[in-house]
């Protein structure tokens, strides 16, 4: 499940576009897991089949795979890990494993939304802060594009979440506000493998607001 992405210079795990049940009008447009399953359908299709049947047994059935000397993991490469209450469940008893390891965890999620309702996912986004909040290491980020819709990023920027925005490489929703916005230095500054010890970023361990560059 689990295995080494050397552009992040992170272990992360994957899963199928078909647990994408937030994914906003930009994602679908852009999703690059999808060009990637339309250029070798033959591998990528039956390798994320298989993510999709390790994900059942949870990330933590999983943790003995990630080598002693990792400090940072990232849920997920792609697809969701937070869509429904049982993810989270799942993704929590895998930080609690983490948090004893000493190991932070990264997760970016569109689960906070609902783009078809207008609306905040509040069900979804309390019983993330209940569960994942307090665990010491883990860094949830919910995950924005250019073309949603501005008040909707500010409730969930009010709750005090961090965010990860793509879309634009020239305008960013929040960085007039006052807002603590970070260039990120993988995307925008082509610096390979930056996530295994970057700082400023997704692993700040405050309220940030990273802006990646488009693929
Ligand atoms: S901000 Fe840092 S941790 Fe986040 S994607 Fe960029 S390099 Fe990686």
């Amino acid at each position: 499940m689990f295995s080494l992405t050397k552009d992040l210079g992170l272990y992360a795990q994957s899963r199928h576009r078909s647990s994408c049940r937030w994914a906003s009008t930009w994602c679908k447009k852009h999703c690059y897991m999808g060009k990637f399953e339309r250029l070798w359908p033959s591998t990528m299709g039956p390798f994320l089949a298989r993510m999709e049947q390790e994900w059942k047994q949870g990330p933590a059935a999983h943790a003995h795979e990630l080598p002693k000397t990792v400090k940072r993991v990232r849920l997920a490469k792609s697809g969701e890990v937070l869509g429904t209450i049982q993810d989270i469940d799942k993704v929590a008893e895998f930080c609690h494993v983490m948090a004893a390891r000493g190991i932070e965890v990264w997760i970016p999620t569109r689960a906070w939304h609902n783009e078809l309702e207008h609306r905040l996912n509040l069900d979804l986004i309390q019983h993330i802060e209940n569960r994942l909040a307090t665990i010491p290491g883990v860094h949830v980020q919910a995950s924005i594009d250019v073309d949603m819709n501005a008040g909707l990023i500010r409730q969930i920027v009010n709750r005090g979440w961090s965010t990860m925005y793509v879309g634009s490489d020239t305008w960013h929703p929040l960085s007039n506000r006052g807002h603590h916005v970070v260039k990120c230095k993988k995307t925008f500054g082509g610096v390979k493998g930056a996530c295994a010890t970057c700082k400023t970023g997704c692993f700040s361990g405050v309220q940030t607001h990273v802006w990646l560059k488009k693929h």
